[in-house]
């Protein structure tokens, strides 16, 4: 055969099967398209899995008449207008494929009609051939209709599944939208049935009422935590309930429901030695983030991205959920009658598997689901416990005026407090410093020379110094003065202080400015922690636990070495004599 471009039609049918599987990814790119749009309101309609229709309509931003015909084409986008933008897209779509992709394996209609037009208009675009436009009179807002959905593409008509399936994977994915846009009023009618329909109030927790029934959305766990570049919220189940696979994890970057192999395993880190090995939580997360820090443009259904900082954002997930669990997890008391038979592992592994598909009732009772509500407007009952102040470790008490014993729900750990304690610092001082730590003013300048050799390191140094609350000044050649030193310093002696910086960076061989500065930061953190021998009140140790867990690598010092040692429930049994050893 000789080298032929192939007609337009054929071209988008092939490129059709990247973005179009099956019935679940139109509905997932027509939904898109609402959201983007705006909308507030979207309904979704699907007969027969999908495979004799689908529609979804909206009461967004409409597609003006002039525009429809250009809006079912091959690459036309209103959301993208260089290869530039493509690497910070606030919106759910940008390749301007999915309606031309869906029309060329379908009978596909689109109506619409934007809120200032008077007349709306409609176009039918037939296995890829383009009709006539029409002008006529329709609500504001978007219908699209998709029906016999690959009728011209028998290869694929072949690989759907069955109803049933394809009906689950459509649930599947409405639900999460309706989780992840809690402030849009969804519905979504099955073969006739209203099978979901949430009230728009913006409350996820209503939805996921909705979702789970009310009984499980009252124990599902809210998370919530942000630095300077994420923010993660959500829910997690609580590690009594699990189930047997991972279908309920879900994550969200940026409103867009996203696969991500890593982000699943971040989330299971947390739960490591909480549950039972084989087993999964449920778990509902959102992070954000500048649009700049991950591309979405890796995949034609844009179902996987990649994160700038990949390490940050695992990282963070697992200390979100971990902090949320060991939050709301119930731990036992020493006065408990079981404190006193020996440590009784938290009640989990009872197995509970809710399929949402299966868990929405078919013609969901709006009134009495506000009822069942009303009744959960108090936290879950995991919260009592003064919610995340509570410390995650249950201090019990200080050895040798040197380590903290503390117990977590999965064994005991012995805290190095020097070690912790220059964690904390380290960690605080790293994070405060661009932003001007406080520095308290001396009583009286101190005033000290260095030898010429030195003098150089320090004056190199008072920048950074600065920004951690020390104010040196260089007032004749190898002279300083010190005018304030920093907060977490006070007390100590100014000159000796100073001094030993200054000898420290002596020896420094680090080659770049940053671990140059870090080392700085380790050393002030070093100089200003407790001591081994220092005895804590029980408050402070209590504090010290608190702040360890609030670190980013709590466990390590800042020169790598252990801030504590795990002792597991597991091992303390089978040490003495419990369990036989593996
Ligand atoms: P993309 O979403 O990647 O831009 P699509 O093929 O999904 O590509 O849609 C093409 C264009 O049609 C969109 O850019 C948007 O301008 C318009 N559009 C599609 N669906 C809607 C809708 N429901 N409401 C308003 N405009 C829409
Ligand atoms: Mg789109």
């Amino acid at each position: 055969m000789p080298i032929r471009i192939l007609p337009d039609e054929v071209a988008s049918q092939i490129a059709a099967g990247e973005v179009v599987e099956r019935p679940a990814s139109v509905v997932k790119e027509l939904v898109e398209n609402s959201l983007d749009a705006h909308a507030q309101q979207i309904t979704i309609r699907i007969d027969k899995g999908g495979r004799t229709l689908m529609e979804i309509a909206d009461d967004g931003d409409g597609i003006s008449a002039q525009e429809l015909t250009l809006a079912v084409t091959r690459h036309a986008t209103s959301k993208l207008r260089s290869a530039a933008d493509l690497s910070s897209i606030a919106t759910l779509g940008f390749r301007g494929e999915a309606l031309a992709s869906i029309a060329s394996v379908s009978r596909m209609t689109v109506t619409s009609r934007p809120r200032l037009a008077e007349v709306g208009a409609r176009i039918r675009v037939d296995g890829g051939k383009v009709g006539e436009l029409s002008q006529l009179g329709v609500p504001a807002g978007t219908v699209v209709s998709v029906e016999d959905l690959f009728y011209c593409v028998p290869a694929r008509l072949k690989f759907l599944k069955q109803e049933a399936t394809e009906k689950r994977r459509i649930n599947a994915l409405v639900t999460r939208y309706a989780l992840a846009y809690a402030d849009v009023r969804w519905k979504l009618v099955e073969d006739g049935r209203t099978v979901l329909q949430t009230t728009g109030r913006g409350d996820r927790r209503e939805v996921l009422a909705n979702l789970y029934g009310v009984d499980m959305a009252r124990q599902m766990l809210e998370i919530q935590l942000e630095d300077a570049n994420f923010k993660i919220s959500g829910f997690v189940s609580p590690i009594e309930l699990t189930r047997t696979n991972r279908s309920e994890i879900t994550f969200f970057i940026n409103g867009r429901w996203i696969q991500d192999i890593a982000l699943t395993s971040a989330l299971m880190q947390a739960y490591r030695t909480l549950i039972m090995v084989g087993r999964y939580p449920t778990a509902v997360l959102f992070i954000e983030m500048d649009p700049q820090e991950v591309d979405v443009n890796v995949h034609p259904a844009k179902a996987e991205v990649r994160f700038r900082k990949p390490q940050e954002v695992y990282g963070l997930v697992q200390r979100a959920v971990r902090r949320g669990l060991l939050a709301y997890e119930p731990l036992p008391e020493p006065q408990s009658p079981n404190w006193q038979g020996g440590y009784q592992p938290p009640q989990t592994y009872t197995q509970r598997t809710i399929d949402p598909a299966f868990a929405m009732s078919a013609d969901t009772d709006l009134s009495e689901f506000d009822r069942g509500l009303a009744q959960q407007v108090e936290p879950p009952a995991q919260a009592q416990l003064p919610g995340s102040d509570f410390p995650l470790l249950r201090v019990v008490g200080q050895v040798g005026a040197s380590y903290v014993v503390a117990e977590g729900p999965d064994g005991l750990y012995l805290i190095d407090q020097r070690a912790a304690h220059e964690r904390v610092l380290y960690e605080r001082l790293l994070d405060g410093r661009g932003n001007g730590l406080p520095g308290q003013r001396l009583l009286e300048p101190a005033v000290f020379t260095l030898p010429p050799q030195l003098a150089p390191l320090l004056s190199e140094k008072l920048g950074l110094l600065g920004e951690l609350g020390f104010e040196v000044e260089e007032f004749g050649p190898n002279d300083f003065r010190i005018n304030a030193l920093p907060v977490l310093l006070m007390g100590s002696d100014p000159v000796g202080a100073v001094r030993s910086l200054v000898e420290d960076f002596e020896g420094d061989e680090a080659p770049l400015q940053a671990q140059q500065d870090e080392a700085l930061i380790a050393r002030i953190s070093r100089r200003a922690a407790v001591k081994a021998g220092q005895a804590l009140t029980s408050e402070e140790q209590v504090k010290l636990v608190r702040d360890l867990e609030a670190c980013r690598d709590p466990r390590s010092d800042p020169r790598g070495r252990p801030t504590m040692i795990h002792l597991s429930v597991d091992l303390l049994e089978r040490q003495f004599g419990r369990r036989s050893s593996r």
